[in-house]
């Protein structure tokens, strides 16, 4: 009998993330999932975002 490992792999994210916050109820959004909304739009129903910090990047190198 055969082992076999099931290999996961990551989609390398190219695409730079950037999160947006509701003016009206704060609701951080990134623009991935802006862009995947039929309309740049909050959840409470409000248009105007704010440009926030983007995540914070974890780089893990094995030494
Ligand atoms: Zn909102």
């Amino acid at each position: 009998m055969v082992d076999e490992e099931l290999e996961v792999e990551e989609t390398p994210v190219e695409t730079f993330e950037v999160n947006y916050s509701c003016l009206r109820c704060g609701t951080t959004v990134s623009n991935t999932e802006l862009s995947g909304l039929p309309e740049i739009k909050c959840i409470c129903g409000f248009r105007v975002f704010t440009k926030a910090r983007p995540p914070v990047v974890k780089t893990v190198k094995a030494i």
